[in-house]
């Protein structure tokens, strides 16, 4: 009994099941009064929360088919993103674009618009080209774009409101290698050629963290072939978490650890298969928002947002993260308005998030940004509609689907009931 996310801020007093196959899935959908799907608990809203059945789909039977023309495979929808991109590695296949890091399975990380970085490329769900859903009947489904057509456009990015995936066909490219370059730069340098960058690679993004005056900045490169691995220079986590915990005791030397950290050498990278290169270990536990703002408008957010910091010299202990994520037709996107900028704003585990997360959220929402909804944001049901023209639409879905809301929970009756 019991259950937590990846961060520990979010705690459900629930029974968590796990079913072996769709049989066992569906009698326990239509015995439970509630029932929220869980992949890897990645999320930092509270998605998964319910006080009566969470269901775990990662002992599921199931195998991967690929289709005869090599472009779609019909995958486990539990599978993790290391086991999707092992498997389809050894079929000479790969996903395009993968996220930092990926224990999340398959169904979670497309349910909330998980990405990764590159100008060209979209959001994982922009993969997904069909799903088997077990529905609040238990009874299963399957749509696409040419069955169940409205079911369709709602499930590509669901929160879990419309069912439960056992089985997603995803769209998947051959193999192919990078190679991972990090360097540090000066931050006023990468901010002018920010743009000239990101044409240039094909993955970018950089790390600031806001008291210092250098970011880590990162590209992907494909190379095939590619040369035997270079050595690893993953940001040396043992002096980052000494770091952050002293910190954590006295915050208010926060600005001076981040200058002296930067001083020390990040410059690296790895190459081999791109399953192994997109994700990196996080062992170090942190809270996250993120929001996607207009292409146009990320520097000059994350120019705002930074000032507000150094201004206050406020203990914002990690660094940003800054993204490139491509345009999609997802109706609940927040890629659906055009190219965006990501910016991620971390704090350690151990230190006070909210007030920082809510004076930055307005700043990144007067900029035009639209939260991740994996991680903490604060949207109303009216700000809902406000930045989403189809969520209507996606309520009148959600509740044809699930006309007794067997697959809320209390965040996701606030903004969706
Ligand atoms: C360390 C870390 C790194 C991260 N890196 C990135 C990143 O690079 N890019 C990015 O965009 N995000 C990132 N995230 C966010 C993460 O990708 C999302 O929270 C994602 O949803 C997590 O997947 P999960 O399997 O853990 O899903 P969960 O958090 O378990 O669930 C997420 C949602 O999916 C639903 N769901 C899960 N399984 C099913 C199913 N079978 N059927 C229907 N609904 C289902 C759940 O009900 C819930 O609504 C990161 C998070 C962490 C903690």
């Amino acid at each position: 009994m019991g259950w937590s996310n990846w961060s520990g801020s979010v705690t459900a007093a629930a029974r968590v099941a796990r079913p072996r196959d769709e049989g066992e899935l569906a009698a326990l959908v239509r015995g439970a009064r509630k029932v929220r799907a869980v992949g890897a608990g990645h999320s930092f809203m509270p998605l998964c929360e319910t006080d009566d059945l969470i269901v775990a789909l990662d002992a599921m039977a199931g195998d991967m088919v690929i289709a005869a023309d090599r472009r779609t495979a019909r995958i486990p929808a539990g599978w993790s993103i290391k086991r999707v991109t092992a498997a389809l590695w050894a079929e000479g296949l790969a996903l395009a674009n993968q996220g930092d890091v990926d224990p999340q399975s398959l169904a979670g990380a497309m349910a909330t618009g998980t990405h990764g970085t590159g100008t060209d490329l979209g959001s994982l769900a922009t993969f997904a080209r069909g799903f088997r859903l077990i529905g609040a009947d238990g009874e299963a489904r399957w749509c696409d774009a040419a069955t169940n057509l409205d079911l369709y456009q709602a499930q590509r990015l669901s929160l879990g409101l419309f069912g439960i995936a056992t089985a997603i066909e995803t769209a998947v490219v051959p193999a192919f290698h990078l190679a991972e370059r990090i360097e540090k730069r000066r931050w006023a340098e990468v901010r002018e050629s920010y743009d000239e960058l990101a044409g240039q690679h094909r993955h970018i993004e950089f790390w600031f963290f806001p008291h210092a005056d250098t970011v880590i900045l990162k590209t992907l490169t494909p190379c095939d072939p590619c040369d035997p691995p270079a050595s690893t220079t993953d940001m040396e986590e043992t002096a980052f978490r000494r770091v952050l915990d002293i910190a954590a005791r006295l915050p208010f030397l926060t600005p001076f650890l981040q200058r002296a950290m930067m001083r020390t050498r990040f410059d690296g990278g790895r190459r081999g298969p791109a399953h192994a290169i997109f994700p990196s270990d996080r062992t170090i536990r942190f809270e996250e928002m993120e929001y996607e703002l207009p292409r146009a408008a990320g520097l000059a957010a994350l120019d705002e947002v930074v000032g507000w910091i150094r201004r206050k010299r406020l203990p914002v202990t990690f660094p940003f993260e800054y993204r490139t994520v491509a345009a999609d037709d997802i109706w609940m996107s927040p890629m659906n308005a055009g190219p965006v900028a990501a910016i991620s704003m971390h704090q350690y585990a151990k230190m006070a998030w909210a007030g920082h997360f809510a004076a930055a959220e307005a700043i990144f929402r007067a900029h035009g940004g639209r939260p991740h909804w994996a991680k903490r944001h604060r949207l109303t049901r009216a700000d809902v509609d406000t930045l989403y023209p189809m969520a209507g639409r996606y309520r009148a879905v959600r509740r044809a689907a699930d006309p007794a809301g067997k697959f809320l929970n209390p965040h996701l009756e606030a903004l969706f009931s």
